[in-house]
Order: structure tokens, then C-alpha cells, then sequence
């Protein structure tokens, strides 16, 4: 769209000519060279996933992975979500992120299905634009045929905002979700704009506490006040609960103390490649 944009903006200079200012043009040709850089590297698949395990109580068991993406830029080597992600979610880009995600996470299913490994959900985080747009349901059905991977395998993160924005259309696609044995959950679950009443309506699976309330939970009282009323929240729900970003034993053993059931972060295991996570469920078969 930017240069059609380019465009409107030179047809509007004939009869004003400050309107299109060289500024303007740095930041359209700036997004347009972004925009294109994404879809090249989409292309040729100059993106990876780390996937980082979600493990229970005991740290005996794998009971999911979530994939995180990075982008082995050429030019300018590995490049983290934080740097990309926020400006692809100002455009459909996303979309072809999102999708290129799906597609990688299905195939690695079914390399695992095929090896006879076992076959450990994996969730994606998923923009809400994507979760609201018309194609979504049809692409997810699609892949999930074309690679036979049961829906059960994946799950779906998303950000409390998009049910604010739109939360008809959220709860019909998430029900349509259900239907193909797809789960949901709540990411960075307290930071957004939470109302309980979307919960209610929301046919979700799990809340993810978020990292900021996970970091201090074993010494800042209202933190910790926060992460029980989570749990309990949940519990009451009949939701599932994860706690991410939980690093040392103290946080871990607090939760625990809380009610809580399922654990992610660098006290368990980083985000890892592939390579890494195969050899983790082999060893754990
Ligand atoms: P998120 O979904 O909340 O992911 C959790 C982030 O916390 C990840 O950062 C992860 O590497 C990091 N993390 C995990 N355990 C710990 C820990 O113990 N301590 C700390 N300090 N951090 C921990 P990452 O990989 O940089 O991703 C950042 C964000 O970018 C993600 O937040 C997610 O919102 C977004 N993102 C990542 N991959 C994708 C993707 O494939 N698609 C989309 N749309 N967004 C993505
Ligand atoms: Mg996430
Ligand atoms: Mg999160
Ligand atoms: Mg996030």
C-alpha cells in the first residue's frame, strides 16, 4: 500500500506542493523497504523458531512448547520479535508472519509424528488483527489437513486488547477455534485492559500470568497478591493457569504455594532450537 500512498500523496502535490515533504518520503519509502524485507525473508525463510517448554509441577513432564520467532536478518544477523513484531502489527504483515508461523510450527508437528517422537502441543502467539480477520479459520483447517496434525496440538496466544476492540467477532472465532479442537489463551494475562467480563463469554483454555507479576512474586506483597487472585480467578473459571517468565526457585516455589500448575521460563529452559527440543523429547520419551 505504500506506493499507492506514494502515489495519492504525488497526485495531491500537483495542486499543493508542500504536501508531500521529503519526510514523508523517508518514512514511506522506510516502511515500504521494511515491509518488503519481511516478505523476502518470509520467502526465504530467513525466519526461525526457539521454542521454549512448559513444563508441571515436578519438572517431570513436558506439557507444551511455545514457539518464538527470530529473524536471521543478512544484513543485519538475528533480529528479536520486540524489534519487528510492534511495526508488523501496524499492517496486514502481520498476517503473513503469523501465517508463515503456523506453517512452520504444523511441519515441525508432523516431522515429530512422522518420527515417531512425542507429540507435545505447541502454541504460537497470534496478533489480534489475525484473530478478527476473515482468514484465519479457513488457513488453520487448511494446514491442519495438509500436514494431518489434530487441532489439539495447537494453541493460540493472544492479547487481551483485540477482545476490547471487538469481542463479538472474537468469541465466534474462538468458538469456531473450539470446534477444530484448537486452544486459546490469554498472553501477558493483567497487563492489558482485563474486564471479567470477557472472560465469561470468551470460550478460552488457559491465562498466562504475566512475566511483571511473576518477577517479584515471592517478594512484593502485592504481587504476590496479584498472582494468588490470578490462580484463583482461573481455578474458579475452570481455566487453566501458566506462569511464564519464572526464574529462580523462590518464584517457583511461591506459585506453587498459589495453586499453580504449569511453569515457563529460564529456571526451567530458555527458549531452544529445534535440534535442542528434539533431543529433550527424545530423552524424555
Ligand atoms: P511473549 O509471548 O509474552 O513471550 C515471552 C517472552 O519472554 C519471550 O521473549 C521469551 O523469550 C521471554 N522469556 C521466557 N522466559 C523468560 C524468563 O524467565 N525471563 C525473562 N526475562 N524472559 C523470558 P521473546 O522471544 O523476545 O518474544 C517477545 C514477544 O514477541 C513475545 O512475548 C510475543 O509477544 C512476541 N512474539 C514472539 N514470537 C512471536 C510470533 O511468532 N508471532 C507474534 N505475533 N509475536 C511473537
Ligand atoms: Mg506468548
Ligand atoms: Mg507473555
Ligand atoms: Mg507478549
Amino acid at each position: 500500500h505504500a506506493d499507492i500512498a506514494m502515489y495519492q500523496a504525488k497526485e495531491k502535490g500537483r495542486d499543493n506542493a508542500q504536501f508531500f515533504t521529503s519526510d514523508m518520503a523517508v518514512a514511506v519509502n522506510k516502511k515500504f523497504g521494511f515491509e518488503g524485507e519481511v516478505l523476502e525473508g518470509l520467502a526465504a525463510d530467513n525466519f526461525f523458531l526457539l521454542l521454549q517448554p512448559q513444563v508441571d509441577i515436578d519438572n517431570t513432564k513436558i506439557l507444551g512448547l511455545e514457539a518464538l520467532i527470530r529473524w536471521d536478518n543478512p544484513s543485519s544477523g538475528i533480529i528479536s520479535p520486540a524489534e519487528f513484531i510492534p511495526m508488523a502489527e501496524e499492517s496486514d504483515l502481520i498476517i503473513s508472519i503469523d501465517e508463515w508461523v503456523i506453517d512452520a510450527v504444523l511441519k515441525q508437528l508432523k516431522a515429530w509424528q512422522d518420527k515417531g517422537l512425542p507429540m507435545v502441543p505447541i502454541s504460537i502467539n497470534l496478533s489480534g488483527r489475525h484473530l478478527i480477520s476473515d482468514g484465519l479459520l479457513s488457513y488453520i483447517s487448511q494446514k491442519l489437513n495438509q500436514y494431518n496434525i489434530d487441532g489439539q496440538y495447537l494453541e493460540l496466544e493472544i492479547t487481551e486488547g483485540v477482545f476490547l476492540k471487538d469481542i463479538e467477532r472474537c468469541i465466534e472465532v474462538m468458538a469456531d477455534l473450539k470446534g477444530l479442537g484448537v486452544k486459546t489463551s490469554v498472553d501477558d494475562f493483567g497487563t492489558g485492559y482485563s474486564s471479567l467480563s470477557y472472560l465469561k463469554r470468551l470460550p478460552l483454555n488457559t491465562l498466562k500470568i504475566d512475566q511483571s507479576f511473576v518477577q517479584e512474586c515471592d517478594l512484593d506483597k502485592e504481587d504476590t497478591k496479584i498472582c494468588e487472585t490470578i490462580i484463583h480467578l482461573a481455578r474458579n473459571l475452570e481455566l487453566s493457569i501458566v506462569a511464564e517468565g519464572v526464574e529462580t526457585a523462590s518464584q517457583a516455589s511461591t506459585l506453587k504455594q498459589l495453586g499453580c500448575d504449569v511453569f515457563q521460563g529460564y529456571y526451567y529452559y530458555k527458549p531452544m532450537s529445534i535440534e535442542k527440543i528434539e533431543e529433550l523429547l527424545s530423552a524424555r520419551k
